[in-house]
């Protein structure tokens, strides 16, 4: 399939690993926008959090342990952080391969833009 995540997840395009085990992979955004900007993505091609339902839906509730387990691991628990999911192209998503953007070490605006 030619998808650059799915690329990602099966080495042929090299990436900075932060997590992975058998459900998901995480790691650094290459252009990050923020201190710290991971992203944690299914193993299972899904391509947008339009296309969770009842037999896909608990990868994404293992994310969301991920994400808090790498959150305290970059010490971004006590300031509080930011977790993004774009979807299509009015919600700003390049990459058709669902992401989540795990983002902290500074101060964010509400709402997004
Ligand atoms: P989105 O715009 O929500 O689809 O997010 C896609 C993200 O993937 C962007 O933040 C990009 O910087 C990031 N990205 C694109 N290519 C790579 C890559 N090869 N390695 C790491 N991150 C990437
Ligand atoms: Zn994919």
């Amino acid at each position: 399939m030619d998808c650059l995540f799915c690329k990602i997840i099966a080495g042929e395009i090299p990436s900075k690993k932060a997590y992975e085990d058998e459900l998901v992979y995480a790691f650094h955004d290459i252009d990050p926008q923020a201190p710290v900007h991971i992203l944690i993505i299914p193993k299972e091609h899904i391509k947008s959090a339009d296309e969770i339902t009842a037999e896909n839906s608990a990868v994404v509730a293992h994310i969301f342990e991920v994400a808090a387990k790498l959150a305290k691991e970059n010490n971004l628990s006590a300031d509080g952080y930011r977790i993004v999911t774009n979807i299509g192209e009015a919600g700003g998503q390049t990459v058709k391969h669902l992401h989540f953007h795990l983002m902290g070490g500074r101060n964010f605006t509400w709402p997004a833009g």
